[in-house]
């Protein structure tokens, strides 16, 4: 089985192993490596690079074995070499009676750290802008009769009436979580062409249905897709959500986005 703790830090924490979930693990771990490459620069001498591939060498290194970079201080004037490394896995790993772990160790922190910022990647700014040029809300956060199957119902988002393939743009900088057509099988049943957004800093999703196409990119403002009418829906329009939840609990979003509901 794979594990769910994907920077195997439960036992750092005292905590049987595997007992952090995906999203618990992935902070940890970058809070925890982005402490090392501080370490790092207490060894070295000179603040790490995170593009540096020397420096990330070293950093994925004391990730692990911490003890190691008294000896790269003292033994080898601070520097990461290819002889250090021989050294490395020859003397030192196996004086631990175990390897240096995942190879793609690395390659997992630095999937979800961010070299710009030193943060998550997708972490956002944690305010949202309006989706939509000229946003004209054509529906509320409210309870209305639904167009499509005249049923009463909680209208869990705002919809904006916008010219068919106008631009749809991120609400702020996050991680894709779902992008396509809606189904009963993913979740997003009648929602059509449909992105959802997960934001790090807010801890929140942001959602955007009935798309014509989608163009998924993760930068706040960055255009993710076009105005359309998939899935349920009677005209050009985007159907905007925020979520607490990756499956649940709208928020409305019109006084978050300063828009007037309706
Ligand atoms: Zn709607």
């Amino acid at each position: 089985m794979l594990s769910d703790d994907i920077f195997q830090y439960s036992e750092s924490l005292g905590l049987p192993p595997n007992s952090l979930g995906v999203k618990e693990s992935i902070v940890q771990g970058i809070s925890f490596f982005k402490a090392q490459l501080k370490a790092v620069a207490s060894t070295t001498g000179y603040e790490p690079s995170p593009t540096n591939e020397g420096d990330m060498n070293i950093s994925s290194v004391l990730y692990q074995f911490p003890t190691f970079g008294p000896w790269l201080k003292k033994e080898r004037n601070r520097k990461w070499s290819e002889e250090a490394n021989y050294y490395f896995y020859k003397n030192i790993v196996a004086g631990f009676g175990a390897g240096p772990g995942d190879k793609d160790y690395l390659k997992n922190i630095l999937q979800y750290y961010d070299c710009s910022s030193g943060n998550l990647v997708g972490g956002g700014t944690g305010k949202y802008i309006i989706p939509v040029d000229n946003p004209i809300v054509s529906s509320g956060f409210v309870d209305r009769i639904n167009p499509v199957t005249g049923q009463r119902e909680q209208h869990k988002g705002l919809d904006f009436a916008q010219p068919m393939n106008s631009a749809i743009k991120s609400a702020d900088d996050g991680v894709v979580v779902f992008a396509g057509m809606g189904s009963n099988s993913n979740g997003f049943n009648n929602y059509g062409n449909v992105v959802l957004l997960e934001h790090k800093k807010s801890k929140e999703w942001t959602l955007y249905a009935h798309q014509n196409a989608v163009s998924v990119t993760k930068g706040q403002g960055q255009v993710i897709g076009k105005v359309g009418s998939t899935g349920q829906s009677t005209g050009a329009h985007l159907h905007f959500e925020i979520r607490k939840q990756q499956w649940g609990g709208q928020i409305d979003p019109a006084p978050i986005l300063g828009v007037t509901g309706k």
